[in-house]
């Protein structure tokens, strides 16, 4: 199959329209670098949700821009349609990833509607990160009896100025520990962790996405040389 020819039937893929297409939901927690935060977690460590996921850029900018996240479908035992795409180019990563629900305490505005005063978010821990977030759990584990660790718990969080650090910053100073339950200052729902139903695997998207990824290498090429050729897909 040549995925090439200029005459196939393909958009080209939008510089920045098309960035992107695959936002998860629920929304990710992020943070601009040099800004600090506070956040509880909802999740303990050991009910965090892993998750083998896709990342990548649909820009080819060549910069670290992976806003773009699907489960990958080997969760669910399937043939992974962006798996298949990966062995075959050099395209985006796929990360083990540690999820967390977390109440970001940043003041939020939602499109329609009156700001809130905190946003419920999911706290991608990368598996980079996974030794300094069990460390983390185990010193909350031994501030209480009740079996919780990370749930309940306050942290001011920092990201360094460096646009290529962590986008869930790399500094956690734990501040205390708040009691959950029967707080008048968040909606019962929004003290109730994310369940795996929430990250499930979608071949419907995956497949999309592969196809998407292999209609900006092939432009991607073609800007580099100027010209078409076929390359093995
Ligand atoms: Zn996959």
């Amino acid at each position: 199959m040549n995925v090439r020819g200029r005459d196939a039937e393909v958009e080209k893929p939008k510089s920045n329209g098309g960035k992107f297409r695959f936002q998860p939901r629920p929304w990710r927690f992020r943070m601009k670098p040099d800004s600090t935060c506070k956040i509880i977690f909802l999740h303990n460590y050991d009910d965090s949700l892993l998750l083998r996921e896709h990342k990548f850029d649909l820009v080819g900018s060549g910069a670290p821009i992976y806003g773009n996240i699907l489960t990958c479908a080997e969760m669910v035992g399937e043939s992974c349609p962006l798996c298949e795409v990966k062995k075959r180019h050099d395209l985006g990563v796929i990360q083990l990833s540690r999820l967390f629900s977390i109440i970001d305490l940043r003041p939020y505005k939602p499109k329609n509607g009156p700001e809130k005063k905190y946003q419920k978010l999911v706290l991608c821990q990368p598996d980079t990160m996974d030794r300094q977030f069990s460390h983390l759990a185990a010193k909350c584990a031994d501030q209480r009896s009740n079996g919780s660790d990370l749930r309940g718990a306050v942290f001011e969080v920092d990201r360094p100025a460096e646009q290529r650090s962590s986008a869930i910053g790399t500094m956690y100073d734990f501040i205390k520990i708040q009691k959950l339950s029967g707080s008048k200052n968040y909606a019962d729902e929004d003290l109730i962790p994310y369940t795996d139903d929430e990250f499930g695997v979608n071949m419907e998207l995956l497949e999309d996405a592969a196809q998407t990824l292999v209609e900006k290498l092939k432009y991607a090429q073609e800007d580099e040389d100027g010209d078409a050729e076929e390359v093995p897909y």
